[in-house]
């Protein structure tokens, strides 16, 4: 079905005839075995056979020896003892001349037969005559003979009348001995006359002497034919002969064994030969198998490559092809469908051209011949597509050509989509150069943008506005970072909607952004014109936020060349600018001088001392007495903090108060007024209050209340004379917090006044809901009673209002008898300021207090 898969066949089948042939091997090995154990059997079963062939012959042959020397011993005795003149003389009586002497009956049966034994027992069992071994003997046949001879004369004597022998088997000196036995009878010789009673007996014995026994086993091809030893079966032949006694008397001889030349020469061949096959068949089994086993090994890991080329196929992220060399889809792997969403069956067969559009060649073989390619093999080919569902895709190609005997085959390779790596590349892109939340250019872009615009300066002089939003942060901390959001948005769309064309905006930090105007603003005048109406845009009621609130809008100016030659450096001097025009009441907007840069420098290294100015005790406390109005008496001081620096002298706090807000020194020098002010107003002269200067940051610290609480204890000043000095612009940030917080203080028993009284975003609410005990009038409405009516009116106001809420009025900046009058004309509780007194040191605060 597949390309990848077409090879496979010839190995397999190679493997299984391998397979196939070690089995027939094997079962060849097996028959040759089997064929060769049946032979040897076999020939083992005939030379067995053969072995008891001749036994048997040998055991018929035995009997056969014994039977006939049996016949002819009683052959022989049949001649003599049915013969007239024996019985004549030797049961009558015995006549040992014509017996013995004249050898009738004596020597000649030992010499002439080999009969060891002739006896003559009379009737009354006893022995006439003996002749042992041809000698006459005067011995008894009983006590030659082993065994009792009674029976065998007893029934010699019952056969005497149809004159037969009887023969029985005895020992003579351990050996058989055949004993035949006949009764005398006159053998129907007329001339001789029967004795009446019992017949005489004759005996003959042939003693089966060890030589007798082997000339008789050579006669019937016996081999060693003799008497068995020992009671004990033998593995050889044997042949029982019963002795009159009844036990038997076993002969034996040496087996023919006419099998054993086939057990010694052909077995051993026979073994030889076997021996031979098995080690051949064991070679030729043993290099099949080895053939077989690497067959198969090879067999297992075709299979196992496969299985794993499958499984890459399956869970790879690409997805694998193959052309033919006229570059038509023969092969796609199923992850095909997965990626691209197309069906496999709808491509195969048609040119992989009309499915990838590539990039930058117009066909796979011009692609793999390209020399670079050639030199480095795995380039991938960017290629595009689009999907079932009709978007467009881009992938990787790698592209290897398939190369047969005869040529190309065609291609083969791997796609990889990498559509969401470019469009992430592209976000990325998007994310380098823009600001995500408004979309505008960002720092990085801004710094390139300026960059090349100072590198071509032909146009003209460049402007560069650096644009701060005032007190954003308060913005995002009341309404929540959303809302922050979008007013960032808000004043992104403000301001584009603002500029021209050919004007660049970038955001440069979170609530800072900066216009490049190039060229079209060459004066001063027309730049200020336009910071002018920029603000006034800028400060129109947010859409975002819903109370009423407008944003403060600060901008630095610098310009290339004058102040400046690297973008870097125009930037540098647009932040200086925005810097002081953020930290500089007087106008919204400043160019950037180099006075700026230097006063910058030179707060820079201010901050940097104060932090060890509270460490070495170099600041101090004045006090600047505050008077009852209507009779001038000294109700009270406010402790205004001086920093005694070793250089520059004795610093006013208008200097140092805003480095310690925005280094964060504010809490410790705060802390340290608080103090200082409780501690030395314990000591004064007279019981009068002490007014402390709050700072924002103090007042939005969690632990104020416990802090002053803490200090009043400590310094055992009463509560009722601490007074704390709170802006309106501290409210301004968390309204809520800082009405639990003023409550709190309230429960402390302190006062509590509020400072600088219309300059912030104040608003009459404040007023009725806070439990502030005094107002303090702001010394430049106080300046204003000097020049107008109008001055006056607002004057009156603020001490009306203040008296409508119960509040003590007090005036800061009193500097001329005039301004007092009138103030005590309107009804104004306080006042304070240059016309009274200046800010003291405690040494001449005491000394005005003892005179007071
Ligand atoms: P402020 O609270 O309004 O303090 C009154 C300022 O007006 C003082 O300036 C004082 O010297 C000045 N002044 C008093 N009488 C007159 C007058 O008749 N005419 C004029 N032109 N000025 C007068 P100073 O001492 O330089 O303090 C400036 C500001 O620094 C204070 O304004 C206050 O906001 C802040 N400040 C002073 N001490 C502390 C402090 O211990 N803690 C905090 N957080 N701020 C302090
Ligand atoms: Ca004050
Ligand atoms: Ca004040």
């Amino acid at each position: 079905m597949t390309g990848f898969k077409r090879f496979r066949s010839p190995n397999v089948s190679a493997a299984l005839n391998s397979g196939f042939t070690l089995r027939a091997l094997i079962a060849f090995a097996v028959l040759l075995l089997l064929v060769f154990i049946l032979a040897t059997v076999m020939l083992v079963g005939i030379a067995h056979t053969q072995n008891d062939q001749a036994r048997d012959q040998g055991l018929f042959f035995a009997e056969k020896a014994l039977k006939i020397r049996q016949e002819n011993l009683q052959r022989s005795i049949s001649d003599y003892a049915f013969w007239g003149d024996a019985y004549l003389h030797l049961h009558a009586h015995v006549d040992l001349d014509w017996a013995y002497t004249r050898r009738n009956l004596g020597s000649s049966l030992f010499e002439d037969f080999g009969y060891e034994g002739l006896f003559v027992v009379a009737p009354n069992n006893r022995t006439v005559y003996a002749v042992i071994e041809g000698q006459l003997q005067p011995t008894l046949i009983e006590n030659w003979l082993q065994g009792d001879i009674r029976a065998l004369l007893d029934e010699s004597r019952a056969r005497v009348a149809d004159e037969q022998s009887v023969v029985k088997v005895f020992q003579v000196d351990g050996q058989p001995a055949l004993v035949v036995a006949a009764s005398l009878t006159p053998g129907g010789d007329p001339t001789v006359k029967e004795v009446p009673g019992a017949p005489s007996v004759l005996l003959f014995v042939d003693v089966l002497s060890p030589n007798k026994l082997l000339r008789l086993g050579d006669d019937y091809a016996l081999s060693h034919l003799r008497v068995a030893r020992g009671a004990e079966e033998t593995e050889g032949p044997r042949f029982s002969v019963p002795s009159a006694d009844g036990t038997p008397i076993w002969l034996e001889w040496d087996p023919a064994e006419p099998g054993r030349p086939l057990f010694r020469l052909v077995l051993p061949l026979l073994g030889l030969a076997g021996l031979i096959i098995a080690t051949l068949s064991g070679w030729v089994i043993r290099r099949a198998m080895a053939t077989s086993q690497l067959l198969a090994n090879n067999y297992s890991s075709l299979v196992a490559s496969e299985a794993r080329f499958h499984d890459i196929a399956q869970t790879s992220s690409d997805w694998l092809w193959e052309t033919d060399a006229k570059q038509r889809i023969s092969y796609l792997s199923e992850r095909f469908e997965v990626i691209t969403g197309h069906a496999r069956e709808k491509w195969l067969g048609r040119p992989i051209g009309e499915f990838l559009s590539f990039a930058r060649v117009s066909s796979l073989a011009s692609w793999v011949e390209n020399p670079e390619v050639q030199a480095t093999p795995y380039t991938p080919l960017s290629c595009s597509y689009q999907s079932a569902t009709g978007e467009y895709s881009i992938c990787n190609l790698v592209v290897c050509a398939i190369q047969g005997p005869n040529g190309l085959l065609g291609y083969r390779g791997t796609a990889r989509d990498i559509t969401v790596e470019v469009e992430s590349q592209a976000r990325i892109q998007q994310l380098q150069h823009y600001d995500s939340l408004t979309g505008l250019s960002n720092r990085k872009q801004l710094h390139e943008q300026l960059e090349r615009l100072m590198s071509g300066m032909s146009d003209g002089p460049i402007s560069v506005l650096s644009i701060g939003l005032q007190r954003f942060k308060q913005i995002n901390d009341r309404f929540g970072r959303s809302v922050g959001d979008q007013v960032l948005v808000e004043v992104s769309q403000r301001l584009e909607g603002f500029l021209r064309e050919e004007d660049f905006l970038a955001r440069h930090t979170s609530d800072e952004f900066v216009v490049l105007l190039n060229g079209g603003f060459s004066s001063e005048e027309e730049i200020a014109d336009l910071c002018s109406r920029l603000i006034d845009c800028m400060t129109r009621p947010l859409g975002a936020v819903k109370q009423q609130t407008a944003l403060n809008v600060r901008i630095g100016i610098a310009r290339a060349p004058e102040d400046a030659s690297t973008a870097t450096e125009l930037l540098r001097c647009a932040d200086i600018a925005l810097y002081w025009a953020r930290h500089h009441k007087n106008t919204p907007w400043c160019f950037f001088t180099r006075e700026m840069e230097h006063h910058i420098v030179e707060e820079q290294q201010l901050e940097s001392d104060l932090h060890q100015a509270i460490g070495n005790g170099e600041l101090r406390l004045h006090f600047q007495p505050r008077y009852r109005t209507s009779d001038r008496h000294l109700s009270g001081v406010e402790a205004l903090v001086r920093w005694q620096h070793p250089q520059r002298g004795l610093l006013s706090p208008s200097v140092f108060i805003p480095l310690a807000e925005q280094s964060g020194l504010i809490g410790l020098l705060g802390t340290w007024v608080l103090r200082e002010a409780c501690f030395q107003a314990k000591n004064f002269a007279a019981p009068i209050f002490v007014s402390v200067n709050l700072s924002p940051e103090q007042f939005r610290s969690s632990d104020l209340v416990a802090q002053v609480k803490r200090v009043l204890a400590e310094s055992g000043l009463p509560a009722n004379r601490l007074e704390l000095e709170i802006t309106e612009g501290m409210m301004f940030d968390n309204a809520e917090g800082a009405l639990l917080t003023l409550e709190e203080l309230k429960l402390l028993g302190v006062k509590l006044s509020m400072d600088d009284f219309g300059t912030g975003y104040s608003s009459l609410s404040y007023l009725r809901h806070y439990p502030f005990d005094i107002l303090k009038i702001d010394r430049s409405f106080t300046a204003q009673l000097d020049n107008a009516e109008d001055g006056l009116a607002v004057v009156m106001a603020i001490v009306r209002l203040g008296h409508a809420l119960s509040m003590q009025v007090t005036a800061e900046g009193v500097e001329n008898e005039k301004q007092l009058t009138l103030l005590q004309e309107m009804g104004c509780d306080e006042v304070q300021g240059f016309h009274f007194s200046p800010p003291l040191p405690i040494e001449r605060l005491s000394a005005l207090l003892k005179n007071h």
